[in-house]
């Protein structure tokens, strides 16, 4: 019995002895331990044990048939796949029809060929082994099926469902019910296309369903067509829904800007490029390029996070003035360029006249102050368009003339729009150059003051005078300061020339003391230094330098700075009062200022702008202008100067509404230190203007002390 243990048993019941033999030798010719029994119930609880490779069952015997102790093996479902082979003496067809029913798999009728029955059972063997070994993969694969996401089915070239696990369920990605569920409804006919061509010619096909917009709520999968055996298509469908959403805020990351939601740089240089290559003939692409003047001077005054927020309402405003008007073909695009730019891309046959009215459209929308926190911030636009491919070869010109048409707009000093002209290339160039040559001049000490007087109205006394830069470039010549303070503001020079000017003006002030008159000189500060740098101490180390008393030095800021609500601003300017300085507001009447700002801060002085003195006695409107800002001053006690008096009508005005003083060409225009020094000072008495010396009322011009 030691060799049983190793070799797998075969358990054998038949209540003839003869019979039982035979069989046990068979057995044992195909490999095999028999186990013989002579009745059911041992040979039941024999085949029950451990590493029994076949059972064979006669089928009649006295205490339990065959049949009865065939039915009671496959009841148990560790014995599923075990061979039950049944051995009858009939040939009897009720017995086989019985036998198969309880679950028998093969049947040997008597007289058995004894001969061929050791094959036969090797035969049952094998085919045991590999229908267990089948199972065993089937196990695996269904398995395998259960841990693998992706939903499989196996279908006819029309698209009929051969086979389909049961994890395989719908997603919710393609709840649809077609076919299965594989797509959803709409994507079904090329589903059932890749079916049919992949059954057809053997390729593999993938196709890729998408559900809803790319937000959050929408799904997509993948689906892929193999052909497996004959003419059946296996379509494995993944779900890539996590996987498209992640795609989907990784390309928000990379193609949309995080403050203002909008489409970014990247995206407008994309769109930009497919706009150009999906032109129609005849279509043109237009990009307008907006930039927000002095928005650096809010993001310095009131910090970032305030600066932040404007950006996002100028969105707002560009996003409604952007917004297409229910033609998608002619829908715009906009994005933030950068910083405070942004660009506004559009395409059709009439792009350019649609751009420039867009563009027109944006300045309208932006003049309304955008309100924050109860301040009120008005961000000024400036803008330049370009034209593809009427005034640009390709997406980069295209985006780089626009921006040089705004450039442009914005040295102009209207700060309107600006269609971009090839001309305009080499005027920024010419910015630029203009730019190195200045600093140069600036440091080499090459700019000069000249100085312009101004006088009492009532005695036509010098009052003082007012210093203003002046620019001879060895190659351009005379070079106007409206223009290069322009250049030296945009480029951050301004400081460094506001700091020569401090200085050159307290040196001339020295000198003149030596030479024994006291002459206040006014200096222009411009705005942009007042916000971001700090020209009370230039100025008060300029006054130290050449020992000259605060009084003698005012300094001139525009009206529209003075109203800006900043604290660098306001400590600025009370620092500059407690050394003496007085503060004059400049070009007064054109900052939609507020008369009661000025109220709350008043000035030592107030210039009316020439824009008001040019009609002031033929205007009414602006006499009015003229009348109120006098009486204004009257009530505060400050003294008013009226620029640019060209003519003795002027004049005359303003000095029967009790005008304090006046400048102008009537009575001197700027002029060098020594012509001035000759002209004003050289009795060693201060002169006063001719003008008004002879109290003049006919043709004041030719008075005038032109040079
Ligand atoms: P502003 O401060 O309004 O200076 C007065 C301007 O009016 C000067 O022009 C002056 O030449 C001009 N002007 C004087 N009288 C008359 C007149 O009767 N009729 C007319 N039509 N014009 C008259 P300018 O020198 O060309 O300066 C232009 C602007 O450049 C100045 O305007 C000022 O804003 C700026 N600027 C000049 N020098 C400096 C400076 O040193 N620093 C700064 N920050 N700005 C300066
Ligand atoms: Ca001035
Ligand atoms: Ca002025």
């Amino acid at each position: 019995m030691n060799d049983v243990a190793a070799k797998p048993l075969a358990i054998i019941a038949d209540d003839e002895d003869l019979g039982r033999l035979l069989l046990a030798e068979a057995c044992a010719d195909a490999g095999l331990a028999p186990v013989a029994f002579d009745d059911g119930p041992e040979a039941l609880a024999a085949a029950r044990g451990a590493g029994v490779a076949i059972v064979l069952l006669d089928v009649d015997m006295p205490k339990l048939d065959g049949i009865s102790v065939c039915r009671a093996l496959r009841g148990d479902p560790a014995l599923q796949h075990l061979p039950i082979v049944m051995v009858t003496g009939h040939d009897d067809g009720t017995a086989i029809d019985a036998a198969f029913a309880a679950g028998a798999t093969d049947f040997v009728t008597k007289p058995v060929n004894w001969a061929l029955l050791p094959h036969r059972i090797g035969y049952i063997l094998r085919n045991a082994a590999s229908r267990r070994a089948l199972a065993d993969r089937e196990a695996k694969v269904s398995a395998l099926l259960e841990a693998v996401p992706d939903a499989l089915w196996l279908v006819s070239p029309e698209g009929d469902v051969r086979w389909h696990p049961q994890t395989a369920a719908a997603s919710p990605a393609c709840s649809a019910v077609a076919a299965g569920g594989i797509a959803p409804d709409e994507r079904m006919p090329d589903v059932l296309h890749a079916i049919r061509e992949t059954a057809a010619d053997g390729r593999a096909r993938h196709l890729e369903c998408r559900v809803g917009e790319n937000d959050e709520s929408s799904h997509s999968c993948d689906l892929r067509f193999i052909r497996s055996g004959g003419d059946s298509v296996l379509v494995v469908r993944q779900d890539t829904t996590e996987r498209t959403r992640a795609a989907a805020r990784i390309e928000r990351l990379a193609y949309f800007d995080t403050l203002t939601g909008l489409p970014n740089r990247q995206q407008c240089v994309d769109v930009a490029q497919r706009m150009i290559e999906e032109a129609l003939p005849g279509d043109s692409v237009a990009a307008v390029f907006l930039d927000l003047l002095g928005f650096r001077r809010i993001n310095d005054t009131f910090g970032h996070l305030v600066g932040d927020s404007v950006l996002k309402r100028v969105g707002d405003v560009l996003t409604t003035v952007a917004a297409d008007r229910g033609d998608p073909l002619r829908r715009t695009f906009l994005a933030r360029f950068g910083g405070d730019e942004f660009v506004i891309l559009l395409r059709g046959p009439d792009a350019r006249h649609r751009a420039m009215r867009l563009a027109n459209a944006c300045h309208a929308a932006l003049a309304t102050p955008i309100v924050h926190d109860g301040l009120e911030f008005l961000s000024t636009p400036v803008t330049g368009v370009a034209v593809y491919p009427q005034l640009a070869d390709d997406v980069a010109a295209l985006l780089k003339n626009a921006e040089t048409a705004m450039h442009h707009s914005k040295s102009d000093g209207i700060h309107g729009t600006a269609l971009y002209a090839p001309a305009m290339s080499g005027r920024t160039r010419d910015w630029l150059d203009l730019e190195a040559r200045l600093r140069r001049a600036v440091r080499e000490d090459r700019l000069t003051l000249h100085f312009q007087p101004k006088f009492r109205l009532d005695d036509g006394r010098l009052d003082g005078v007012e210093a203003l830069a002046r620019w001879c470039d060895a190659e351009h010549g005379e070079i106007s300061p409206s223009r290069f303070i322009s250049v030296a503001e945009e480029s951050g020079l301004i400081v460094e020339l506001g700091q020569w000017v401090a200085r050159a003006a307290c040196r001339q002030i020295r000198a003149w003391i030596d030479a024994g008159h006291e002459v206040p000189v006014a200096i222009n500060v411009s705005g942009k230094e007042l916000l971001h740098a700090d020209p009370a101490t230039t100025i008060e180390a300029a006054l130290a330098e050449f020992r000259v008393p605060g009084r003698l030095l005012e300094i001139e800021i525009t009206e529209s700075v003075f109203i800006k609500d900043s604290t660098t601003l306001h400590r600025s300017l009370d620092r500059l009062r407690s050394i003496g300085c007085r503060i004059a507001l400049d070009d007064f009447g054109t900052g939609y200022s507020s008369l009661a700002y000025v109220t709350r801060f008043p000035p030592d002085r107030i210039k009316i702008d020439r824009v008001f003195v040019h009609d002031v006695d033929r205007s009414p409107s602006d006499a009015a202008v003229a009348a109120a800002i006098l009486s204004l001053a009257a009530n505060l006690n400050v003294d008013v100067t009226a620029e640019g008096v060209e003519r003795s009508g002027q004049l005359d005005w303003l000095r029967a509404r009790g005008c304090d003083h006046a400048q102008g060409f009537l009575l001197s225009r700027p002029l060098p230190v020594d012509v001035f020094t000759r002209q004003y000072l050289a009795d060693g008495d201060q002169r006063s203007a001719s003008v008004l010396r002879t109290n003049a009322s006919a043709s004041g011009a030719s008075h005038s002390r032109a040079p």
